[in-house]
C-alpha cells in the first residue's frame, strides 16, 4: 500500500463510533492493511459552547450529545491523550469552526495545544471541519441537512454559507487540511444540477484556490463511500485540485476497525490516473511528502 497513512481514524472517544474502537483495535487494522494511522478525534467544544438541538431527538434528528465525545472539562481529552501518549500513535484533531465562530475556534486550538503539551503529545494535525451550520449539526441525516438549509434560505445560501465560514477559517492559518470538503452532499445521488449545481461549482472552485493560496491539504476522504458512494472529493474537483497544485491527504473517516484504509486500493488507482505523484501527511504540523508513483 504506497498511500502508507490513513490520516483521518476516529476511536471509541468520537462520540458515535463503533464499541470496539479503541485506539490499539484501530492500529491493528491499520497494521493489517499495511497502513499506519494518524488520528483525527473529534476535538472538543469550546467551554460553554453547546450544540442546539433543531427536533426530536428522533431517529431523524439524533442527540446532538453524539457529534462531539471529548470535552474540556470532565477529564475525558486527559484520558484521550494519556491513551495516545501510551500507545505512540501519530495525533490530530478534526476541529469544527461551529458556523464560522473563528476566534471561539481559535482560543480552543490554543488550549488544545496547551493540553496536549501538558501531556506530552504533539498534535501531528489540525483538519478544519465544517459539521454544524449555525449550532446544529447539519451532516447526521437527510432531516438535519435540510433543516440547516432551511435556515440558511436554502440550499444554494446554505452552499455560499458553508463554502464562505470555510475559506476564512483556512485563511486563519490554524489548519494543516480540510476534511471531506464535499460532505455537504453525501445524502444526494450525485452532485447537484441547475442553479444550486452552478453556485456548488463555483463556490468550490473559489475554495480549492483559497487552499492553494494558503498551502492548506485538501483531504480525499473515502469515508464518502458509504454514504455517497463515492471519496468526498469527486474526480472533476480532484482535478481541479491537481491543477492548483494542492496537496492532498488521504483518510478513511473510520470510526470502527473494519472501516480503517477503507477504499485505499482504488483511491490510489484515482489519485495515479489523476496525475497525482506524490499524497502528504503530518508531523508536528510539517507536511511530509509520501511518493506514490
Ligand atoms: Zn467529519
Ligand atoms: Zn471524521
Amino acid at each position: 500500500m504506497s498511500l502508507r497513512v490513513d490520516n483521518h481514524v476516529h476511536t471509541q472517544h468520537s462520540g458515535h463510533s463503533a464499541p470496539g474502537a479503541d485506539i490499539r483495535s484501530m492500529r491493528q487494522a491499520a497494521e493489517a492493511g499495511g497502513l499506519t494511522l494518524s488520528l483525527r478525534e473529534h476535538a472538543p467544544l469550546p467551554e460553554g459552547y453547546a450544540f442546539r438541538q433543531t427536533a426530536g431527538p428522533s431517529r431523524e434528528f439524533p442527540p446532538v450529545s453524539k457529534a462531539v465525545g471529548l470535552a474540556l472539562d470532565d477529564g475525558s481529552l486527559e484520558a484521550f491523550l494519556e491513551e495516545v501518549r501510551t500507545a505512540g500513535v501519530s495525533l490530530g484533531f478534526e476541529v469544527d469552526i461551529l458556523g464560522g465562530r473563528l476566534a471561539e475556534t481559535e482560543r480552543l486550538v490554543a488550549e488544545l495545544h496547551r493540553r496536549t503539551e501538558a501531556a506530552g503529545v504533539t498534535i501531528d494535525a489540525l483538519n478544519c471541519s465544517h459539521h454544524a451550520m449555525h449550532d446544529s449539526p447539519w451532516d447526521f441525516t437527510p432531516q438535519t441537512l435540510h433543516a440547516a438549509a432551511e435556515a440558511c434560505g436554502g440550499p444554494a445560501w446554505f452552499a455560499r454559507r458553508y463554502f464562505g465560514e470555510m475559506r476564512k477559517a483556512v485563511a486563519t492559518g490554524l489548519f494543516q487540511s480540510v476534511s471531506h470538503i464535499e460532505a455537504p452532499l453525501k445524502f444526494e445521488a450525485g452532485s447537484p444540477s441547475g442553479p444550486v449545481g452552478e453556485v456548488w461549482q463555483e463556490e468550490m472552485a473559489r475554495t480549492l484556490e483559497t487552499l492553494a493560496r494558503h498551502d492548506v491539504a485538501l483531504e480525499y476522504n473515502t469515508g464518502g463511500l458509504a454514504t455517497w458512494g463515492r471519496p468526498y472529493l469527486s474526480r472533476e474537483h480532484l482535478a481541479l485540485a491537481v491543477r492548483l497544485g494542492l496537496k492532498l491527504v488521504v483518510g478513511s473517516d473510520a470510526h470502527d476497525p473494519d472501516q480503517v484504509g477503507r477504499g485505499f486500493t482504488e483511491a490510489e488507482q484515482v489519485l495515479r490516473q489523476a496525475g497525482v505523484a506524490e499524497v502528504w501527511t503530518f508531523k508536528a504540523g510539517r507536511a511530509v511528502s509520501i511518493p506514490i508513483s
